[in-house]
């Protein structure tokens, strides 16, 4: 399927110079998301995944169906302050800005397969840091699948050492 047809690339948004690329348009049809969604678990099967992570928000509407697909759990990355319970902590630098992303301590154990999940792959720096809160836990990081990959900023070879999975390529 050629998935680049239900996404709309939307000039100056959020800010000057940026293309972005709105997945809302690909979600808002059924049959087109739910098969994003399926061919984005094909490649996480017999992996052994223990757990699907993803950063907040476009990272669950992409790691959630994924994980009741898989009939596995999901864990939440999110924006400081949002997680009510304990937390890890980790600074990282964004396409467009700079933050800091939390996971709930203890959400994943020692040597448990992770599968992370975006919508998109950009400079790759939101992707490093749930990478570092994962393997902080001990995890390991058994594949990374998104919608789309910005191959022109190169977050790929951020990622050189994972197995990375993406359905479209601008
Ligand atoms: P990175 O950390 O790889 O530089 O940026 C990726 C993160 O920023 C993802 O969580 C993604 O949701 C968001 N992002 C950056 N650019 C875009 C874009 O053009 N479209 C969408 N949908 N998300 C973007």
């Amino acid at each position: 399927m050629d998935y680049k047809e239900y996404i709309t690339v939307v000039e100056n948004f959020p800010k000057e110079g940026i293309r972005f690329k709105d997945i809302t348009t690909l979600m808002e049809n059924g049959p087109v998301y739910r098969q994003a969604i399926l061919d984005m678990t094909d490649f996480a099967r017999n992996k052994q995944i223990d757990v699907v992570v993803g950063p907040e928000a476009r990272g669950f509407i992409v790691g959630c169906p994924i994980a009741v697909e898989l009939g596995l759990g999901f864990v939440p990355v999110r924006k400081a302050g949002k997680l009510p319970r304990e937390v890890l902590e980790v600074d990282y630098g964004l396409e467009y800005g700079k933050d800091s992303l939390n996971i709930h301590k203890g959400s994943i154990q020692p040597g448990q397969r992770v599968l992370i999940t975006d919508d998109l792959l950009a400079t790759g720096g939101t992707i490093e840091a749930t990478i570092r809160m994962i393997e902080q836990q001990g995890g390991v990081v058994a594949g990374i699948a998104f919608m789309i990959e910005l191959g022109y900023l190169d977050g790929r070879s951020r990622l050189e050492e994972y197995d990375v999975f993406t359905l479209m390529t601008y």
